[in-house]
């Protein structure tokens, strides 16, 4: 295994990445047999965020599956067709998977047209059109018409988030009429609010507003049916009566569609932690959908890492203590932390939206008030984060943006220790932390939430991760461990995120609005002091932390008053706070970052090939081993899944 090979391929701004699952062949059976269903599970989902991020999504696959097949690879324009293929593959339809934009293609409205004359009739009608014209007209407008469907999410405060945004979630509506169809579902006397459109698409019939809601017998049933049937399955095998119980309300969900079973569910998959092997699969996160609404589908199936889960345990253990020493005002601290538990977590399987871009940590449910009465589960990915530090260590990015070699020093010393200590922190005490005052509603923040609540979970770990209680704990050997973190927050905040930008365009994502946020407002904050200077060295501009200290304080007082606007829902001071720091770019400094980052040939994002699991069975059809395999391609991958589970068309 020394040899495993984690970085795969390279193309257009993408890096395929493998991650290991260590000891899978020493599970028991029954252990690979509940993953294998769980897997399956995973996968069953995968046309639901295809059909999500767009309509013409699914469509648009079948068409490139189809052209990939006709294309000679002596064409000339192959490679570029191919990459294009791949990237849209990579992003779960034509938008880019980060930015949300629309990618466009490198070859030509005429090669498209050499191609298509490739095609059958046959091949042609199997794709919705009559003629190859037609399909030619299509794919151009699709492809290369910048003005149609050009971004997935609009964040742009000016517009209409709702009509700008090409996701499918939304049919012939407008903003306004989207939140007052969920305003007046509101009832703010419930403490036990479901999340209203969590898990339908809004259409407008005839000035009739409908929710079509996801579930077997209605939208998507085709896919939730198959993934029922897997649940079912691996109920039958998983560890305990729990987990059984879990999967019940779970595809009981899936067949109803009630939102009150979906927080049932999600308070009994909490209370789980008894097994070795957990999963996520449903409609989760909200980020697709610039108002916060609607749910993307996506799913994970993981085993404990117990080694690691033992160190992140120390910190679960001592919440309460994280809450009563948090630099917020009192009144917005937790009185009691209940239930935080944090795991570590080895990947098996990445679904929906979860692949082939992964998350690195996890903190689930999201319902505020499951969180508030229950708590949350927190897990860290650590094979996948495994394989982003083994295939950046080779990358030069350190040596390029990192000052001097006492930085490059600490990086390779620390780099890996620090970077999980944070993510354990922000996951579990981060987002478990705080509370809103009486009558404050939860979506108050509107757009701006997610990026207050991520700078919110990030500060809590970079203020606590600067104290002495980290050795007292045993979590760190060395108070160096901070300096190494806060180096690289700092750099990659003021800094390498800017690779993943276009010169000219504003910062956008949710994560690297926070991240941007914090670093420019510590480096504002203690100018005076010199708390972080700008140096130039041959040309190259570098930030350099002289007092890591008075950067802690800072970080502190930033967290405050975050929770404070959270806690009050200021929008207004939410609105100011983004947009002075998260989402403007220093013009000059993303110029040279862009010149800079070009030059080491590092692609800025990066996905994973999932292992291949290969059911044995035996003569009676019994599953008998699940054998684990690492030797599919990238694109050999793609196209089994697009084969093996589509089941969903809009054809
Ligand atoms: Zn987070």
């Amino acid at each position: 295994m020394n040899n495993f090979q984690y970085q795969v391929e390279q193309f257009a701004d993408l890096r395929i990445l493998r991650y290991q699952i260590p000891n899978f062949s020493e599970l028991p059976l029954q252990k690979k047999q509940y993953i294998y269903y769980l897997s399956e599970a995973a996968l069953s989902g995968r046309d639901i965020i295809w059909d999500q991020n767009n309509a013409k999504n699914l469509w648009l696959r079948s068409c490139l599956d189809s052209l990939y097949g006709v294309i000679n690879s002596n064409d000339k324009g192959f490679e570029k067709f191919e990459t294009y293929y791949k990237r849209v593959l990579f992003s779960n339809g034509f938008h880019h998977h980060y930015s949300t934009e629309k990618i466009k293609p490198d070859f030509t409205e005429a090669q498209l047209k050499g191609w298509i004359q490739a095609l059958t009739i046959d091949e042609i009608r199997q794709l919705g059109e009559k003629s190859g014209e037609g399909l030619l007209g299509a794919l151009i407008e699709l492809m290369f018409d910048n003005l149609y469907m050009a971004k997935r999410v609009c964040q742009d405060e000016d517009k209409d988030l709702i009509v700008h945004s090409a996701n499918n979630f939304y049919k012939e509506l407008t903003q306004q009429e989207v939140e007052d169809f969920y305003k007046n579902k509101q009832d703010e006397s419930d403490l036990q609010p479901v999340s209203h459109g969590l898990n339908s698409r809004l259409t407008k019939n005839n000035e009739q507003i409908e929710e079509e809601v996801w579930h077997v017998g209605g939208k998507y049933s085709k896919a939730i049916q198959k993934i029922v049937y897997w649940l079912r399955k691996a109920a039958e095998v998983c560890e305990n009566k729990q987990q059984e119980q879990v999967i019940n309300l779970l595809c009981d969900y899936y067949e109803t569609g009630d939102l009150k079973t979906f927080d049932t569910y999600s308070i009994e998959w909490l209370k789980e932690q008894e097994g070795e092997i957990d999963f996520i699969n449903g409609f989760i996160e909200v980020y697709g959908d610039p108002l916060g609404f609607k749910a993307t589908w996506e799913s994970l199936v993981n085993v404990t890492d117990q080694k690691e889960t033992q160190k992140a345990a120390i910190i679960s253990d001592n919440a309460q203590w994280f809450e009563d020493h948090s630099p917020v005002m009192v009144e917005h601290r937790r009185k009691e932390v209940k239930g935080v538990s944090m795991k570590v977590i080895n990947a098996i399987m990445l679904g929906g939206d979860c692949y082939p871009a992964s998350p690195l940590g996890i903190n689930l449910p999201n319902a505020e008030w499951i969180r508030e009465q229950h708590g949350s589960k927190s897990v860290s990915l650590q094979n996948i984060s495994h394989a982003y530090e083994m295939a950046s260590l080779s990358s030069g990015v350190i040596e390029e943006f990192a000052f001097d070699e006492t930085e490059i020093a600490l990086h390779k010393k620390y780099g890996a220790i620090a970077d999980n200590l944070h993510t354990h922190l922000h996951e579990c005490v981060g987002h478990g932390s705080g509370m809103l005052e009486v009558g404050v509603r939860t979506d108050a923040l509107k757009a701006y939430g997610s990026v207050i609540e991520e700078a919110r979970a990030d500060l809590f770990g970079l203020y606590f991760m600067a104290d002495e209680k980290m050795l007292e704990l045993k979590l760190v050997s060395h108070m160096d461990v901070l300096k190494a973190q806060y180096n690289a927050y700092i750099r990659n905040g003021l800094m390498v995120q800017l690779a993943r930008v276009n010169v000219g365009a504003n910062i956008e994502q949710t994560h690297m609005r926070n991240r941007q946020l914090v670093a420019c407002w510590v480096l504002e904050k203690g100018q005076e002091n010199k708390v972080i200077e700008r140096m130039n060295k041959a040309g190259k501009s570098y930030f350099v932390i002289n007092d890591y200290a008075q950067l802690r304080n800072l970080f502190g007082q930033l967290l405050k008053e975050v929770q404070r606007i959270k806690s009050q829902g200021d929008y207004a001071a939410a609105k100011a706070l983004v947009e002075h720091y998260g989402v403007k770019v220093d013009q000059a400094i993303h110029q040279e970052v862009k010149e800079r980052y070009s030059q080491l040939n590092v692609a800025p994002y990066s996905g994973f090939i999932n292992p291949k699991l290969s059911p044995i069975m035996d003569a009676d059809g019994k599953l008998v081993d699940v054998e684990l395999g690492y030797n599919e391609s990238f694109l050999d991958q793609m196209q089994r899944y697009n084969r093996d589970y589509s089941f969903e068309s809009n054809l």
